[in-house]
């Protein structure tokens, strides 16, 4: 092997070694660690986190890439060294643009904002959180900064987490696809409401999870590969390609929560599961973007745990586990329940139809609050103001408005959220293409098998990692680039027959 490919290698192990090991800090901090050790664990991640930029960010990788340019451009760009040549440099190149010092300011307010949100949003009070929004705001402009040459101040932050997006593309995509989408609520709407009761009764919790663990192990998830533990937030974590995790929590009156968080999960760690062994240790062993990997998530929640033919096999064996709970209920009745549509003012919450209208209102906000034409103090009414004109609805504080998610209060503004709707549009399409390839699909999940689907998402996106960019997997997957097309005809496929619209 070419001695620089080599000793590059080595370095970036240890780079994923010790994020690894701060992975499982993490994992531990949000299922087993006590209270008490809050405070030397935080510190604990940061010097983890701190060494590990270091290492990556030494001179001497920066080095050994251009020692490796023209090794790389001497191979084909598909090729394994080539990309991982490419995608370090990449990393690279973004890691060393931004100052460790502001790094660590950065961190150092998202930890405070964070905690201060903790206690902002039950006691419903935005004007406490307000200043360190601001912040969070400013220091959001000074990181896109970093990156000269963008179109759009967003443009930066939104590359963090897919890779090739921009505003410019994104702000069409999401119009023609709320134009879409706002007729379909309409129509679902103007219904009687399904309903969900069979689904709030009283579900114990043992019986809940060993369900969940029956569902997803015939979906593919490898338990010798993982493990599920609890959490009050459900997360897929990764420690190798041998260890992806997933954590879930429990409602003993709801029956969807934890089922479907579950299978969520599982869809995520599936994808992570499914990359190449050999490229263990290296950034290419790793989901491609957050769209890509919400769209397996999305996969395996909607388009196969929410559809008949899964619970053509799955009903009676739910019914069997939970007797007194669901006999009687009929095999519609409970497919509609899970399939509730109606408009709500919670993202979490929300179902697929009426999910990408939360998103889309949280990323106009970004933009707004980016370019300057939306004030913060502004942005509760301006919350409401957007809910009621879109969803039709007011939330009867900010607690259930703009102080819901944390993505901003612990985050960056900027980025956090077109991956949802990107993911669910581009589920849609690779199981498009999935089915086209592979026709017996929905015999196979009638009968409860998964092979074929699994099969070709493995062998068309899993099995990549990183190596390509979410628009080279979904050209090459499916044959074009991103579509809105195939995500809306699964909407009115399905709710047609479900609704009979
Ligand atoms: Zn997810």
């Amino acid at each position: 092997m070419n001695p620089q490919l080599q000793e590059l290698k080595t370095r970036l192990l240890e780079v994923n070694d010790l994020n690894s090991a701060n992975a499982l800090l993490s994992w531990d901090q949000s299922t087993y660690m006590p209270s008490g050790g809050a405070p030397a664990r935080g510190r604990q991640m940061a010097t983890l986190a701190r060494l590990a930029h270091e290492k990556f960010t030494d001179p001497a990788v920066g080095k050994l890439l251009d020692e490796l340019r023209p090794y790389a451009e001497s191979l084909p760009y598909d090729s394994d060294d080539a990309s991982l040549i490419r995608v370090t440099r990449r990393e690279y190149e973004r890691a060393t643009k931004i100052p460790a010092e502001f790094v660590a300011r950065l961190n150092e307010h998202q930890a405070e904002s964070y905690q201060v949100w903790t206690e902002a949003r039950p006691a419903n009070d935005f004007k406490r959180v307000q200043p360190y929004l601001e912040k969070t705001l400013d220091l959001s402009r000074q990181l896109a900064n970093y990156f000269t040459g963008y179109e759009h101040i967003a443009d930066p932050l939104i590359d963090f987490s897919d890779e090739g997006m921009k505003v410019s593309t994104l702000r069409p995509l999401f119009a023609e696809l709320r134009a879409q989408l706002v007729p379909i609520v309409q129509a679902i709407t103007a219904q009687p409401a399904a309903d969900d009761a069979c689904l709030k009764q009283n579900y114990p919790e043992a019986q809940q999870l060993a369900f969940g663990q029956e569902v997803i192990k015939a979906l593919g998830y490898d338990f010798n590969r993982g493990r599920q533990d609890k959490t009050h937030h459900p997360f897929m974590t990764k420690f190798s390609l041998g260890d992806v995790r997933i954590t879930t929590r429990v409602k003993e009156r709801d029956l969807s929560d934890a089922l479907f968080s579950t299978i969520h999960e599982a869809g995520h760690a599936m994808y992570e599961q499914g990359i190449r062994m050999d490229f263990e240790g290296t950034p290419l062993a790793g989901g491609t973007s957050s769209g890509v990997h919400e769209s397996q998530s999305r996969t395996w929640e909607n388009l196969v745990g929410r559809s008949q033919d899964f619970w053509m096999f799955f009903y009676p064996r739910i019914q069997a586990a939970f007797p007194e709970q669901l006999t009687g209920v009929s095999f519609e009745t409970f497919c509609r329940a899970i399939n509730k549509v109606e408009r709500s003012l919670i993202r979490t919450d929300a179902d697929e139809v009426t999910y990408n209208l939360h998103v889309m209102i949280r990323f106009d906000f970004e933009i707004a609050l980016l370019e300057g034409n939306l004030a913060m103090r502004d942005l509760p009414e301006a919350w409401h103001a957007r809910y009621q004109s879109d969803l039709g609805l007011r939330a009867p504080d900010d607690r259930d408005g703009v102080l819901q998610d944390v993505h901003w209060y612990g985050g960056i503004i900027g980025g956090s959220f077109q991956g949802y709707t990107l993911g669910n549009v581009i589920s849609a399409q690779f199981f498009q293409s999935a089915l086209k390839a592979q026709p017996g699909i929905p015999t196979q999940m009638r009968a409860g098998h998964f092979d074929a689907l699994r099969g070709w998402l493995t062998e068309n996106v899993y099995q990549h990692g990183s190596k390509f960019t979410a628009n080279e997997i979904i050209q090459r997957a499916t044959g074009r680039p991103l579509s809105i097309e195939p995500y809306i005809r699964y909407l009115r496929t399905k709710y047609r027959e479900l609704y009979q619209l």
